[in-house]
């Protein structure tokens, strides 16, 4: 069963030198479960196409599904409500400096009107699976970007969301701890069930833990399928 189906996407953005079209015509399935990759290189579309997923952009034309659901045809308050269900990080990691590793997390669940000792449940069980439930009172200036990024990734997960999408979220780390965040983000799909989707310029990202991928060029699909059809036949 499908979760998220993209069909014949055009975004063209305005711009003081004419309109540019970031987007074609991309059409694409992501399945309950997937860790679905989409590869290119710099200014392909794949931050658009992320934005396109949770209507950080608005399409200028085509559909956009979630468990059947098309957002194009929602307004601000459904889509508010939809967003709840799809968790994002980013390459720079997005958090508040002047707000704890624990704020940070209880934040989204804080603006929700969850009740205190409700937050409280929640943060420390994610702190745990992410590995920093011992930094909690730290501020983001004393974390390692590694660490920063498992902030997010707690944060991201707190509304309970059954997508997670990824903009680049290991371009800033050393080969290392990007190692590192991957095995958290498979162990969130794999024990969660949270489907997944990366962006990424990275050709080892995609070969280290996606299932299936869109090579993006131009603002096109150049290539899809699993890993294997796509990159390791000759
Ligand atoms: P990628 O994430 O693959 O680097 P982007 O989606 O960021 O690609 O960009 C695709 C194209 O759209 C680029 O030519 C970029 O300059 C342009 N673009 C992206 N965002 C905007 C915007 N808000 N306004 C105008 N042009 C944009
Ligand atoms: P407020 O609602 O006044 O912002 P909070 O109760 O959310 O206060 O948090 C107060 C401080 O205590 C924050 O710095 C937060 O990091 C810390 N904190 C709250 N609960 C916990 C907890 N269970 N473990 C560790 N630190 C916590």
């Amino acid at each position: 069963k499908y979760m998220i189906k993209l069909s014949h996407i055009k975004k063209v953005y305005d711009t003081p030198s004419g309109s540019l079209q970031a987007l074609k015509d991309i059409s694409l399935t992501v399945e309950d479960g997937d860790i679905y990759g989409i590869i290119g290189l710099s200014g392909a579309g794949k931050s658009t196409l992320v934005r396109c997923i949770n209507m950080l952009e608005r399409p200028t034309e085509g559909t956009v599904e979630i468990d059947g659901q098309d957002l194009t045809k929602m307004n601000e308050a459904q889509l508010r409500s939809v967003r709840k269900n799809i968790g994002m990080i980013f390459q720079q990691f997005n958090l508040l400096s002047s707000a704890t590793v624990y704020e940070n997390v209880a934040f989204p669940l804080k603006l929700s009107g969850m009740a205190k000792k409700d937050i409280e449940k929640k943060v420390m069980p994610l702190l745990k699976l992410v590995g920093l439930e011992q930094k909690a009172r730290q501020y983001p200036s004393q974390l390692s970007g590694g660490q920063k990024q498992r902030v997010g990734i707690a944060r991201a997960l707190a509304s309970d969301p059954s997508i997670l999408l990824c903009d680049e979220a290991t371009s800033a780390l050393d080969p290392q701890t990007t190692q590192s965040i991957l095995r958290l983000i498979k162990k969130i799909n794999e024990e969660l069930g949270i489907t997944v989707v990366i962006i990424t310029h990275e050709m080892q990202v995609i070969k280290d833990i996606c299932t299936k991928v869109a090579v993006i060029d131009h603002g096109v699909i150049a290539e899809k399928g699993s890993v294997i059809e796509v990159f390791m036949n000759p």
